[in-house]
């Protein structure tokens, strides 16, 4: 099933690029939260790379079963500070920078141990008050902050858009976020800002329309999450 499922959404990845006339990559990432291990083993032999993970101690635990380590590890869930440093140890891809503290933190860890961590910027696109990410009106400030720190290099935005009964509603967030991110890539190092993190299992085809190059999927691969 999960072969199929991979299959399909490429497919449709390909189809939305497609559409929007694009011809650069898109990168699918195989959201793995509250779904075992067996999973994971099956998607990466089906030639997933790159999974998101959404807490920090659930993906400690799933990375000592893949000991050659060859997958990308994406943090895709809220960050507290108390938990940046073993965040900073174990992924590669810091998604949720939802705060000024937040990216404080996760430098600081990083400095520690000598890393210089991924991260992309969290946008509270849609002002959602039961989402996570940080005000648009924030986000300047923060992103300006992130360039004179020396331990986190800002890779691009993340967002997320509201769970909307009528999926293209979506569509005017994303343009945003697009918008945003368009921004952001002369404010630092030609070729650093590159991914655009945007787009779940029921938009990630809008998402793809408005320029995202990064999706996160979880439902569409591996059905709905046992909690
Ligand atoms: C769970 C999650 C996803 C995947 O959601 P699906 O609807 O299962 O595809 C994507 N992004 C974030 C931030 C998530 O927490």
């Amino acid at each position: 099933m999960i072969k199929e499922n991979i299959e399909a959404i490429e497919k449709r990845m390909a189809d939305a690029a497609a559409r929007a006339g694009r011809s650069d990559t898109v990168t699918l990432i195989a959201v793995t939260k509250n779904h075992p291990v067996e999973c994971m083993k099956e998607a990466a032999a089906d030639g997933i790379v790159n999974v998101g993970e959404n807490r920090v101690q659930e993906a400690m635990e799933k990375i000592k079963e893949f000991p050659e380590n060859h997958l990308v590890w994406h943090l895709i869930g809220h960050l507290q500070t108390n938990k940046a440093k073993q965040a900073v140890a174990h992924f590669d891809l810091i998604h949720s920078i939802d705060s000024e503290h937040l990216l404080k933190a996760v430098d600081k860890e990083a400095g520690k141990i000598g890393k210089v961590q991924d991260i992309l910027l969290q946008v509270n696109v849609a002002r959602e008050e039961s989402k996570f990410g940080m005000e648009v009106e924030d986000f300047p400030r923060i992103s300006a902050l992130a360039k004179e720190l020396t331990h986190v290099r800002v890779c691009g935005l993340m967002c997320m858009a509201p769970n909307f009964d009528n999926v293209e509603d979506t569509r005017p967030i994303f343009r945003i976020a697009h918008a945003l991110y368009e921004d952001m890539k002369p404010q630092f190092p030609e070729g650093q800002v590159r991914y655009l993190s945007m787009g779940m299992t029921h938009d990630f085809e809008i998402a793809i329309e408005e320029g995202a190059n990064m999706v996160r999927v979880g439902t569409a691969i591996f059905g709905p999450r046992q909690y």
